[in-house]
């Protein structure tokens, strides 16, 4: 599925790729237009200058001064006529310009109906694909925890580890799923907050809680500060998966042994979690990427842990979250050192 999403997000560059060919080339004509454009201005311009001087009187004297007259005259006339031309010319280019704008406009207007129409044919399909998917993937991934756990009946010792590693990948399955759904749900705007006043330190508290195995399956330490901070004007649950999804990359980015921090307090009259740790870190050209789908920055060998991989939806469901609250989400990061994600919610108002 993933690779089908993929796919998708690269028929739509290269759409947009040729739309910035056409654009290229029109910007490329108007650039030619302006160049002739600007050489003509800069003739009539020197001529103008000569103008005066051609027609300026000259004193009735005969001999070599009337040839002299009679030059000034054939010169003066010949620069008109350039000058005529070159008036023409200028329409001529004033016009054709015109024409070149009118239509790129109109190419560029095209062009982003299509783009418009590529992007909501992309989610309506993620959309239909995770709707589709969600009932069998619940089936599976139910029946699997059951074998696995021996709820069925014992498994045979040589049937241990693949059903073990089926399960851990119809999870991954299943989260990849929900990912593409939240995803569909906020490029459509269907995702409903249900707001109330909630305490960011009970939610670190239950990440933690939830996450200390997985960390603990690295001898990570996660440690919590929290300071003073007034109730958060968010939803929980929601506000629950981005910190829950913050936590689990930097488990999942950091190496055995490692250190992870959330620290809450409050910053500028809002809540501020940051959530830090001394993993891999992000290159600085990779750190304003992570927030798009389909961002995996590093390569699988990077992976520190056993926990599923995901396809670089995480990131970018926690901002679109982050946002629909009315906050921010920012990264800060120094290869190899650390990085530390800075969450910022509004707090209720008193
Ligand atoms: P994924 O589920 O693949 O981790 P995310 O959207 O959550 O996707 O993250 C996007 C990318 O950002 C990751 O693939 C990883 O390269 C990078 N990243 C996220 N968090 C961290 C972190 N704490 N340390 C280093 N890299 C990170």
């Amino acid at each position: 599925m993933a690779k089908v999403a993929k796919e998708r997000s690269t028929s739509r560059k290269r759409v947009s790729s040729k739309s910035a060919a056409g654009e290229a080339a029109a910007e490329a004509r108007a650039v030619r237009l302006e160049a002739e454009l600007a050489e003509a201005r800069r003739t009539i311009a020197a001529l103008s200058a000569v103008a005066p001087a051609l027609s300026a009187p000259v004193a009735p004297v005969g001999g070599g001064a009337q040839k002299e007259l009679e030059e000034k005259t054939a010169a003066l006339e010949a620069a008109n006529h350039e000058l005529r031309n070159l008036t023409t010319n200028l329409d001529q280019v004033v016009r054709q310009r015109t024409r070149a704008l009118a239509e790129s406009e109109s190419q560029l207007r095209r062009k982003n109906v299509e783009l418009d129409r590529l992007n909501r044919m992309k989610t309506e399909f993620i959309s239909i694909a995770a709707h589709e998917l969600r009932t069998p993937m619940t089936s599976v991934v139910g029946y699997l925890d059951l074998i696995v756990e021996g709820r069925l009946g014992d498994l045979p010792p040589d049937l241990r580890r693949p059903v073990s590693s089926l399960r851990r990948n119809a999870h991954r399955l299943k989260r990849l799923v929900e990912d593409m759904l939240d995803v569909s749900r906020l490029e459509t705007g269907r995702v409903a907050l249900h707001r109330a006043p909630c305490s960011l330190p009970d939610i670190v508290a239950a990440v933690i809680d939830e996450l200390r195995p997985l960390a603990g399956q690295k001898h990570q330490t996660l440690i919590p500060e929290i300071g003073d901070v007034a109730p958060v004007d968010g939803d929980s649950d929601k506000i629950h998966q981005v910190v829950s999804n913050l936590v689990a990359n930097s488990v999942k980015y950091t190496a055995e042994g490692g250190e992870i921090r959330l620290i809450v307090d409050s910053h500028a009259d809002q809540a501020r979690l940051r959530v830090w740790d001394n993993g891999i870190g992000i290159p600085p050209a990779q750190q304003a990427r992570i927030f798009e789908p389909f961002s995996d920055v590093h390569t699988a060998k990077h992976h520190t842990s056993n926990s599923p991989d995901s396809a670089g939806l995480g990131l970018y469901i926690a901002r679109g979250i982050v946002e629909l609250h009315g906050g921010t989400i920012r990264v800060d990061s120094e290869e190899g050192r650390y990085t530390e994600f800075t969450v910022l919610l509004p707090l209720v108002s008193s």
